[in-house]
C-alpha cells in the first residue's frame, strides 16, 4: 500500500513520496487574530490535523507549520473599535484560538510562527524580489509583478487573460498591472508600522506565508494545505514570489478542503449567527464536532447543521462508549494481557485494520475509514458480551482502537481522563507539601490543578477532587 494524495497542482492523485525518507514539511495557512474562530475555519483545522496524524501513523516526522497574522488592515480596525493596541489584540485571539484547538481535539502545531517576529525575514523577501526584477516600488508601496512570472495562474489553473477580465472594474494606477498585488504597504500616519528599505509600513498577507516557509520549513516543503478560497489568489500569490526566487517548487503536493456549508434555522436559533467554535464547542464535545467533520470527504462539500451535528453525536459515543467498556474490563481482570487473543478476534482485527489503511491511503477517505472503526464497535460490542472473552482479547482491540483512534481522535475527552494520573500524583505531592506545612507550595499545586480544570473539595475521607 502507499498513500495517495490528490494533488491540486496536478489535478490528480499522486503517489505520496517525501523529499527526505520518514521526515515531512507541512504548511498549513493559519488565522488572521482579530476574532474568535467560525465553524467554518475549524474545517481546514480539523482536516490537517488528521492529515499530519496519519503521516506519523504512517511513521513520518512531521513538522507542522502554521502562522498567526498577527497584524493587517482587520487588526488595526479591531484594535481601534476595542481601543487596545494590535499587540493585545494578537495576544487575546491567540489564547482562544488555541483553546479552541483543544477543544477540537487538535493537536498543537510544531511551530506558530507570527508575522511581527519574522518581520526581518519577510522584507528580506521582498527585497530580494525587488533586486530580481520581480517586484517594484510605488510611493512607498510594493508590488509583485506579476507579468514577468511566465507560471502565474498555474495553481488555480486561470492564465492572465481571465484574471484581466476578473478584475478589470476597479484600476488602481499604482500598478504596473492591474493582477500584480502588494508586498509591502506604507503606513497611514498613526498605523502601526516597521522600517523598511521602502520607508515605514508592514507586510501583504501573502508575502508572509513565502517567507515564513523558507525561514523555517526550507526551499521546497512536501505539503502546503488550506481551504479551496485560498488557492485564488493567496496560494497562487504564495507559489509566484516563493518560485521566482529559488526557481523551484513551494510545495511537491498541494492539498485544499472544500467549503463547509454554513447552518440551517434551528442552528442559528441555538448558536446565533455567530457560529463560533466556542459556543458550538460548549454544546457539542470535541468527539462529536469531529466525527462530523471526518464523516465526510474532506474534498467534498458538507452541510453544517443541527440534525446532523446531533446524529454525529449519537455515532461519536456509541464509539466512545465501546472503548470505555472495553477499558473497563480489562480494568477488571488485567491478568493474561500480554498472552495471544483468540484467533477469530485477531482475524478480525486484522481485517479491519488493513481496511483502515487502505481507505486512509486513499486520498484520507475518513468516511470510509470511519466504517472500520464501526467495524470495530460492531467486534468489540460482541466481545464484551461473552462471558468468556480473554483479557488478551480485549488488550488487542484497545490497541487496534488506538491505531485508528490516533489518526482520527473520536474520543479526545477519553483521553483527557489518562491525564488522571498526573492529576493524582499533584494531589499526592499537595498532601505531602502541607503534611510539612509548605502552605506556599500547597497553594502552587492548587491553582495548577485550578488551571487544569480540576476542583478539590477536602472531605472527611480525604481529598477527592472533580473536573469542572
Ligand atoms: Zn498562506
Amino acid at each position: 500500500m502507499s498513500l495517495q494524495i490528490y494533488n491540486t497542482m496536478a489535478r490528480a492523485k499522486e503517489v505520496f513520496v517525501p523529499q527526505e525518507p520518514g521526515k515531512v514539511k507541512m504548511y498549513v495557512c493559519g488565522p488572521t487574530v482579530y476574532g474568535y474562530m467560525h465553524i467554518g475555519n475549524a474545517r481546514p483545522v480539523i482536516v490537517f490535523d488528521m492529515v499530519r496524524n496519519y503521516l506519523e501513523a504512517l511513521g513520518n516526522e512531521v513538522s507542522y507549520l502554521t502562522n498567526f497574522t498577527d497584524v493587517d488592515d482587520k487588526m488595526i480596525r479591531k484594535a481601534e473599535e476595542m481601543n487596545i493596541t494590535v499587540a493585545e489584540v494578537a495576544e487575546m485571539f491567540i489564547a482562544a484560538y488555541q483553546e479552541d484547538l483543544i477543544g477540537l481535539g487538535v493537536k498543537p502545531a510544531t511551530m506558530n510562527p507570527r508575522v511581527t517576529e519574522s518581520m526581518d525575514k519577510i522584507i528580506e523577501f521582498i527585497k530580494e524580489l525587488e533586486e530580481k526584477g520581480y517586484a517594484y516600488e510605488n510611493g512607498g508601496d510594493v508590488y509583485y509583478r506579476t507579468g514577468k512570472f511566465a507560471d502565474y495562474g498555474k495553481l488555480s489553473r486561470q492564465n492572465l487573460e481571465e484574471l484581466r477580465f476578473g478584475i478589470r472594474v476597479e484600476v488602481d494606477s499604482r500598478k504596473e498591472n492591474q493582477e500584480d498585488f502588494v508586498l509591502w504597504k506604507a503606513a497611514k500616519p498613526g498605523e502601526v508600522h516597521w522600517a523598511s528599505p521602502w520607508g515605514e509600513g508592514r507586510p501583504g498577507w501573502h508575502i508572509e506565508c513565502s517567507a515564513m516557509v523558507r525561514e523555517y520549513l526550507g526551499k521546497t516543503i512536501d505539503i502546503h494545505g488550506g481551504g479551496e478560497d485560498l488557492k485564488f489568489p493567496h496560494h497562487e500569490c504564495e507559489c509566484a514570489q516563493t518560485e521566482a526566487l529559488t526557481g523551484a517548487p513551494l510545495s511537491n503536493y498541494w492539498m485544499h478542503n472544500a467549503f463547509l456549508n454554513i447552518g440551517d434555522e434551528k442552528m442559528s436559533k441555538s448558536l446565533g449567527n455567530g457560529l463560533l467554535v466556542k459556543d458550538i464547542r460548549a454544546r457539542f464535545k470535541a468527539g462529536t464536532i469531529r466525527y462530523f467533520m471526518l464523516s465526510s470527504h474532506y474534498r467534498n462539500q458538507l452541510n453544517f447543521t443541527e440534525e446532523a451535528l446531533l446524529s454525529a453525536e449519537k455515532s461519536a459515543e456509541r464509539i466512545a462508549l465501546a472503548e470505555s467498556n472495553v477499558k473497563h474490563r480489562l480494568e477488571l481482570n488485567p491478568e493474561g494481557t500480554g498472552e495471544a487473543a483468540s484467533s477469530a478476534v485477531a482475524e478480525r482485527l486484522t481485517a479491519i485494520l488493513s481496511n483502515f489503511h487502505a481507505r486512509m491511503q486513499d486520498d484520507f477517505n475518513t468516511p470510509d475509514a470511519i466504517t472500520a472503526v464501526f467495524d470495530w464497535v460492531s467486534l468489540a460490542n460482541q466481545t464484551l458480551a461473552k462471558t468468556d472473552a480473554s483479557s488478551a482479547d480485549f488488550a488487542a482491540l484497545l490497541n487496534t482502537f488506538a491505531e485508528m483512534n490516533a489518526v482520527l481522535r473520536l474520543t479526545p475527552e477519553l483521553e483527557a481522563e489518562v491525564a488522571s494520573e498526573e492529576v493524582e500524583r499533584l494531589i499526592a505531592e499537595r498532601a505531602e507539601a502541607r503534611k510539612n506545612k509548605n502552605w506556599s507550595r500547597s497553594d502552587e499545586i492548587r491553582d495548577e490543578l485550578n488551571s487544569l480544570g480540576i476542583l478539590l473539595e477536602d472531605t472527611p475521607q480525604g481529598m477527592r477532587w472533580r473536573r469542572k
